[in-house]
């Protein structure tokens, strides 16, 4: 290949044994230790799902759907990748089965194939080696990851790609890390290898012989394991990482940096010349540190409908801790189902914590729950952080038991309710200015507002204060919008919009100006926030419950 991004040095990451060994964290963990060396990093996930983007799959089944700049709805490894690594990503950077045989046959139907019969190799794996291309051109290096576990036949062409790739470059420019387990069992008091000779043995059955290996295990690897496994493998010793239970994911970059994995990709990859010898950790030692040693601790209620799936809140979840992180203040997160605070009353199931956060969702179950948690928390003073559908259930909440429209609802919910203050727009510019049309019937996964916009933010509101600034820009994923009809009258009692869109025509932003800290917006600000700066919604609602906590007393902003 000629085209410059074949000189991109290429790090591919596959999993075996069993899935969830947290390869999505251990690759960005590398990237960011990688980074630290001041290489210009970049990650990207294939996925072997048949479905175009995780847009539509359910939280339950794939955990969140993380939303990049451009408003691709990707697979939350890419959640991962940003905290971890300071590259922004976009749709390019996640792609799946279903997207390279959308492709490949739209291709095919375009008669771009002259004729030819087209196959899995080399049409669909030529289709998966240009997109690692376009995904990764201009770094110094790359992480590729690879969803599943090998022995799917599902991912059987990306892999088959990634050894074309090894094949025509050379391990100089490709290299091949697998996370395996060493599972402990009890019984014999030990420590066994056998799973992870077989899950290498069937990537070498593909042809691929991984030069690192990462065994997740509960403890250390003892001396002679790590031999075992390295003469079983033919992978050398020294590339024989173990990764134990870590009680903080920001440890991994400090723990795998201990084991030299950045020197062995430094030197396989040949980056001497472009990486520095030292990784400067100090951000990632500090972050460690802050969580490690706080001097405060917070409980914050998350009234979601997903919560018995802890992945499908995850850059909430992380957003909230970094949002403690920047004052050293422990986030203890209390999940609640929102249909339990429907059949115990909000009193009841949200005594006894400091804060309140309702997050994004869809559909009608629950609803109800996240109007009474709204209500609730402004009727006690207790701050409330409204994400999305959290912003439009205090919307119903402030027409309904304010401003007296009885009945309000979204017409998600209810589509032909009195007052349909939360609403479908059925037409609506995007930032590049096209017109885009949606109604019901509109194609799920294509009616959505999504990704980073620009908005403007109201002086004199928190909103401003929190940000700093007039103009900010968040990333978007909904179909609803507040319906400007309604303005005047939740204006009228005391509602105030801190944010709309830049054309002035969509609600971006309402606080209650009356309340401690009562904040909620239309984007999704979890997708911005990152363990080393947080956000300032976040750690503004993280300060505001320290100081409920703290009987009221404020706090100055410089309190750690
Ligand atoms: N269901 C709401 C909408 O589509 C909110 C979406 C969300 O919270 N992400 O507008």
């Amino acid at each position: 290949m000629t085209t410059p991004a074949a000189t991109t040095p290429l790090i591919f990451v596959t999993g075996g044994v069993v899935s969830s060994l947290g390869k999505g964290i251990t690759a960005a963990s590398l990237a960011a230790i990688l980074e630290a060396r001041g290489l210009k990093v970049t990650m990207m996930k294939l996925d072997p799902y048949i479905n175009v983007d995780p847009g539509t799959m359910s939280p339950f089944q794939h955990g969140e759907v993380y939303v990049t700049d451009d408003g691709a709805e990707t697979d939350l490894d890419l959640g991962h990748y940003e905290r971890f690594v300071n590259t922004r990503l976009s749709g390019k950077n996640s792609i799946t089965t279903g997207k390279i045989y959308d492709s490949v046959i739209r291709k095919e139907r375009r008669g771009d194939y002259l004729g030819g019969t087209v196959q899995v190799i080399p049409h669909i794996t030529d289709e998966i080696k240009r997109r690692i291309d376009e995904a990764t051109a201009g770094y110094d290096v790359a992480l590729v990851e690879i969803g599943g576990t090998v022995g799917d036949i599902e991912s059987l062409p990306f892999l088959e790609a990634i050894r074309q790739i090894r094949t025509e470059r050379g391990p100089q420019s490709a290299m091949f890390m697998h996370l395996t387990l060493v599972p402990f069992i009890a019984a014999a008091g030990e420590l066994k290898t056998k799973p992870t000779q077989h899950s290498v043995k069937e990537l070498r059955s593909i042809g691929i012989q991984p030069d690192v290996l990462i065994c997740r295990s509960e403890q250390p690897l003892p001396e002679g394991e790590r031999r075992k496994i390295a003469l079983f493998t033919n992978v050398p010793e020294r590339a024989v990482i173990t990764a134990i239970d870590l009680d903080n994911i920001y440890k991994i970059p400090a723990w795998l940096h201990e084991q030299q994995l950045d020197q062995i990709v430094v030197d396989q990859l040949r980056l001497e010349g472009k990486a520095s010898n030292e990784a400067d950790l100090s951000e990632w030692e500090a972050v460690v540190d802050a969580t490690q040693n706080p001097v405060d601790e917070v409980t914050i209620a998350v009234v979601g409908k997903y919560i018995d799936h802890q992945d499908a809140y995850k850059s909430v979840a992380e957003a909230l801790k970094h949002g403690g992180i920047r004052q050293r203040t422990r986030v203890k997160l209390k999940w609640l189902e929102s249909q339990d605070v429907e059949r115990d009353g909000a009193e009841a199931a949200l005594a006894d914590v400091d804060g309140i956060l309702v997050p994004g969702g869809f559909g009608d179950r629950g609803f109800e729950g996240k109007v009474l948690s709204a209500k609730h928390a402004r009727e006690q003073g207790i701050p409330y952080f409204g994400i999305c559908y959290g912003m439009q259930a205090a919307v119903v909440d402030a027409a309904r038991n304010l401003a007296g429209l009885e009945g309000a609802n979204s017409t998600e919910n209810d589509r032909n309710n009195p007052h349909p203050v939360i609403g479908l727009i059925t037409e609506w510019r995007t930032s590049t200015g096209e017109v885009e049309r949606r109604s019901e019937a509109s194609d799920l996964g294509g009616t959505m507002r999504l990704g980073l916009q620009q908005q403007r933010v109201k002086p004199g509101t928190l909103a401003h204060k929190l940000y700093g600034s007039d103009v900010v820009g968040e990333r978007h994923r909904h179909r609803y919008e507040f319906n400007n009809h309604y303005r005047t009258q939740l204006e009228d009692v005391g509602l105030v919009f801190s944010a709309k869109s830049m054309d002035d025509t969509l609600v971006e932003m309402i606080e209650w100006p009356t309340h401690p800290w009562f904040l909620a917006c239309q984007a999704h600000p979890e997708f911005l926030s990152t363990p080393r700066g947080g956000h300032p919604l976040f750690i503004g609602f993280i300060r505001a419950a320290r100081e409920r906590k703290a009987g009221g007393k404020l706090l100055s902003e410089a309190a750690a």
